[in-house]
Formats: structure tokens, C-alpha cells, sequence
């Protein structure tokens, strides 16, 4: 058993213009000590997904199962969902701000959170490991900085102070949330060996989104490619890189500027929008922006299939259309 299997995950919203499918049925596990990557636009599902198995879409529409330990996360109350964030299932988001209070102390909070979920942990001993978490998410001089306002810490600081509080309680999984995406080059590099790093020592299992696909390059085992509320390409990151089989994975893989899979250093943005989610596109989501499209394209959807072992792709292109890209210039219509 994996330590998360989400089946046939499906969630949706009343608005004034219609109902938006966000996810429309997503399936994927997780073991422990292992790293996945979910990646995909804005507005393609990978964050709603995951915030729904968190109960934090209130007033979302949700079907499917997600077991964690074999424990339905889409079935339990709020309450014990509150029990489950935190000691079990912590996420770190893209802006720290909107977690750490701007009011109070990093340490404090550090040890607040610690307190609220371990009552029997003294305040001394809570604030000693506080210091220890940011010296180990490398805070210099952590005895001193714990009495710090997140304003006093930099971007990049506060990011990490976000980490160590998300490791505080030895969660089993951590979701995070494009962690890096408002960091500079440099500190977001930095960032993400510190989560591999203390991923690998703590042999906690990781979901990392992101838009950018670079940023798993290094990462990830596994990749999970999302476009308009569904998985479209699911297998290793090896595989993805280097024999990735949907269009709009080889899109992605053209628009990282350089790195695994990077083309040259040339940054070729996916050219059209991401579609509507109120109507999405008929047949296949992706076909109104696909430079392969085929007639079929516009009328049947493209099943979730395998093209290869443990490598699903939903395209119709034909299974052994592995490694698009330039190559693969001779298949377009
Ligand atoms: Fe493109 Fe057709 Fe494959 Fe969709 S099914 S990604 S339109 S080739
Ligand atoms: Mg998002």
C-alpha cells in the first residue's frame, strides 16, 4: 500500500458563469521517501487537487478517494483533518507570508504550531527545537534569529523559516506549493537542495507543483503533467525527460530555458491560452493548441493509456511517438 492513492479524484465549483470542473479525475500514489512532481499551468488543477485532499476547498464539489495509511482523506471531518495537517500532511506555499503571521516571532510561531499539536512538549523544549529546525534549514546564527519577525528575514529566509516549520512536527508527506517560484535563481536552487536534503534524511515522501518543469528536473521520481484538470502524461522523470510522449509535455519541456531536457537555452513558450474549465474544448483539452492535432483530436477524447511500461500518456498519437520534439516534426499535420 502507498502511503497516498488518490483515485479518480474530481472536484468542482458553483460560480455565477457556470460550473468549473478544476479536476476532472486524477489518479496517482505516492510511497514514502519518494518525490513527485506535478506540474502544469496556472489554472490546470495541480493546486485545487491537492488542497481538496487538505479540506481546503470549502464549498468544492469532490468526488474519488484518496486513502492515506489506507484513510480516506475526502471522507473525514474537518476536525480530523486538522489533526491529519500538520503532524501528518504539511504543505509549504509559494508565499510564505500568507502562513507566517507578520505579527508574531518566527520561533514563536515555530513553537506554537509544535504546541498545538504536542501539548506535553515544555515551551523550553519547543523553542530548542525551533532554533534547531532553522539552523538546519540554514538560518545563520538560529538562537538569535528565532526571536525575528518574518520581516526581518529575506525572501529566501522566510522560505526557509516556511520548511523548517513544515518539518516541525515529522510529517509522513509535505505538499509544496511552488515554494520557489518568488525567489530569485540563485536562493530558489539553493532552496530545493535544502528539500531534497532533508527529504532524503527524514525519508518524508514530497509533492512538489510547479509550473516549470526545471524545477523538478533534479527531484522528482515520478512526474504527473496536468493540463485543464487532468493528468495527461504520468511516468518517471527520466522518462518524461527524455521520452516524454504528449505534446503538451514536450511543450513544457521546449519552455525550460536550460537543464535536463532544455533545448539549447532557447525558451519557447507554449504559444495559446489554457482553456476554459466552465467548457472545456471538445475531445481532446489540449487540441486547440496542439501542433500535431488530427481530426479525431477534436471529436474523441484521448483515454489516460500506457505507451510504454509505467509511462501514461492521453494522446492519440501512436504509442511508439516517444522523444517528441524536432524529431517528431514529421508527424505534424
Ligand atoms: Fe495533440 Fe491529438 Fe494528442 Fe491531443 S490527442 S495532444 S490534439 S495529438
Ligand atoms: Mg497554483
Amino acid at each position: 500500500m502507498s502511503l497516498l492513492e488518490v483515485t479518480d479524484l474530481k472536484v468542482s465549483f458553483n460560480t455565477s458563469d457556470g460550473v468549473v470542473q478544476a479536476v476532472r479525475g486524477m489518479t496517482f500514489s505516492i510511497d514514502r521517501g519518494k518525490t513527485l512532481g506535478i506540474v502544469g499551468e496556472s489554472g490546470s488543477g495541480k493546486s485545487v487537487s491537492t488542497q481538496t485532499l487538505m479540506g481546503l476547498t470549502p464549498g468544492a464539489k469532490v468526488s474519488g478517494q484518496a486513502l492515506f495509511e489506507g484513510q480516506d482523506l475526502l471522507s473525514m471531518t474537518p476536525d480530523q483533518l486538522r489533526r491529519i495537517r500538520g503532524p501528518q500532511i504539511s504543505m509549504i506555499f509559494q508565499d510564505p507570508l500568507s502562513s507566517l503571521h507578520p505579527l508574531y516571532k518566527v520561533g514563536w510561531q515555530i513553537v506554537e504550531m509544535i504546541r498545538a499539536h504536542e501539548p506535553n512538549v515544555s515551551k523550553a523544549d519547543a523553542r530548542k527545537r525551533a532554533v534547531e529546525l532553522l539552523g538546519m534549514v540554514g538560518i545563520p546564527q538560529p538562537d538569535r534569529r528565532v526571536d525575528d519577525y518574518p520581516h526581518q528575514f529575506s525572501g529566501g529566509m522566510r522560505q526557509r523559516a516556511m520548511i523548517a516549520m513544515a518539518l516541525a512536527l515529522n510529517p509522513k508527506l509535505i505538499i509544496a506549493d511552488e515554494p520557489t517560484t518568488a525567489l530569485d535563481a540563485t536562493v530558489q536552487a539553493q532552496i530545493l537542495d535544502l528539500m531534497l536534503r532533508l527529504q532524503r534524511e527524514f525519508d518524508t515522501a514530497l509533492i512538489m507543483i510547479t509550473h516549470d518543469l526545471g524545477v523538478i528536473a533534479d527531484l522528482a521520481d515520478d512526474v504527473l503533467v496536468m493540463y485543464a484538470g487532468k493528468p495527461v502524461e504520468q511516468t518517471d522523470r527520466r522518462s518524461l525527460y527524455y521520452r516524454s510522449h504528449h505534446p503538451y509535455s514536450a511543450g513544457l519541456l521546449r519552455s525550460i530555458p536550460s537543464g535536463a531536457g532544455g533545448r539549447g537555452g532557447r525558451l519557447i513558450p507554449i504559444p495559446g491560452q489554457p482553456p476554459s474549465l466552465i467548457s472545456p474544448p471538445s475531445g481532446c483539452s489540449f487540441h486547440p493548441r496542439c501542433p500535431y492535432v488530427m481530426d479525431t483530436c477534436r471529436v474523441d477524447e484521448p483515454p489516460l493509456r500506457e505507451v510504454a511500461a509505467g509511462h501514461g500518456s492521453a494522446c492519440w498519437l501512436p504509442k511508439d511517438a516517444l522523444g517528441l520534439g524536432p524529431e517528431a516534426e514529421q508527424l505534424r499535420e
